[in-house]
């Protein structure tokens, strides 16, 4: 049969292998080609006419190992995965199908090459924005800093960390002083301004590869101190005071006239390691340590015994 109908109407296969938008190509099981129609010349510039009696082998150098393994499979029963072709720079979707005799004997395979340039690009543009903004959320976009999701993800690494190491981690949480009045006085951008370069010195000044600064709110910020115990920490937040007090920004509102911060040291012995839940703990506890130092007068450094009790000063 060499007609299909459609409703009164013959159709020769011919003319609709023809028509066919795709690239189609019939190969024998020795790679011989067959036939081609006329959308196959978008593949490599070579009309059907060019094609026909040639081997696959000419125009890709796997084709012919690629058959053989297609014929395996398609005599055992198994369906054949499509993959993907470039050709002269254009994405094809590769699918072969195995043509068989009336007895079930593959003796042919008919391969399509569907044009996917397009969803490539699309692909690969929303893979690369998806790249970027995976990248940002990790960072913060006002000071450039790790963010407070990167810091609730490396605190919780930290203190696995910590507890098959067996060593103390520390945070130091720090505040900017009468921040809100800065705003008040000098403006919006410039309390931007001021937060960033705050966050630059503060993070300056921690000392080890593995120590980082993050920014946990709006003028707060937490560094995690691997490690360190609490006395080595808060020698770490007094640097981290003295670095942002040497930047001597104005402030007409704080007793020093110049932007200051006050900070609260906490540490997670090994042996009071157990769960996840001692992230809170530690924030909570280098926030009560941070409060301690606000009541006593600012600008200046709180921490939290090991056990938790209330805070002295530094
Ligand atoms: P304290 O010394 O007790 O910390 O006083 P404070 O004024 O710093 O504290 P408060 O929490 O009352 O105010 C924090 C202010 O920080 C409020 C807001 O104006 C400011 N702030 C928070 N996030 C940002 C920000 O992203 N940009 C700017 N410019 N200001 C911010
Ligand atoms: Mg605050
Ligand atoms: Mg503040």
């Amino acid at each position: 049969m060499s007609n299909i109908f459609a409703g009164k109407t013959a159709i020769s296969l011919p003319s609709l292998f023809a028509a066919l938008p795709v690239a189609v190509v019939l190969v024998d099981r020795h790679g011989n080609i067959l036939a081609a129609n006329p959308a196959t010349s978008v593949l490599q510039g070579h009309s059907p006419e060019a094609v026909v009696g040639r081997k696959v082998s000419e125009f890709h150098q796997d084709a012919t190992r690629n058959l053989a393994r297609d014929g395996w499979l398609a005599e055992a029963g198994l369906t054949l995965p499509d993959h993907e072709m470039v050709f002269d720079g254009r994405h094809y979707q590769v699918s072969v199908r195995p043509v068989r005799d009336d007895n079930g004997n593959v003796t042919a395979f008919v391969i399509a090459f569907t044009d996917i340039s397009r969803l490539k690009r699309v692909e690969q543009r929303l893979s690369e924005a998806n790249r970027r903004l995976k990248a940002r959320v990790w960072e913060d976009h006002l000071t450039g800093i790790p963010s407070r999701r990167y810091l609730d993800a490396a605190l919780a690494r930290e203190i696995r960390r910590a507890r098959r190491s067996g060593q103390t981690l520390s945070v130091v949480m720090a505040d900017i002083d009468r921040f809100k009045s800065y705003n008040d006085r000098y403006g919006h951008p410039a309390g931007d301004d001021c937060l960033r370069l705050v966050a630059q010195a503060a993070a300056a000044a921690l000392g080890r590869g593995e120590d980082e600064l993050c920014r946990y709110g709006g003028e707060e910020f937490v560094a995690i101190l691997p490690g360190s115990d609490l006395d080595g920490a808060a020698r770490v937040a007094e640097r981290m005071r003295q670095a942002v007090a040497d930047l001597a920004i104005p402030h007409d509102d704080v007793p020093s006239g110049h932007v200051t911060i006050s900070l609260g040291v906490a540490g997670l012995p090994p042996r009071d390691i157990g769960s996840q839940r001692d992230r809170d703990a530690l924030i909570a506890a280098a926030d009560r340590a941070l409060y301690a130092a606000k009541a006593a007068g600012r600008d200046r450094v709180a921490r939290t015994g090991d056990d938790g009790s209330s805070p002295r000063s530094a």
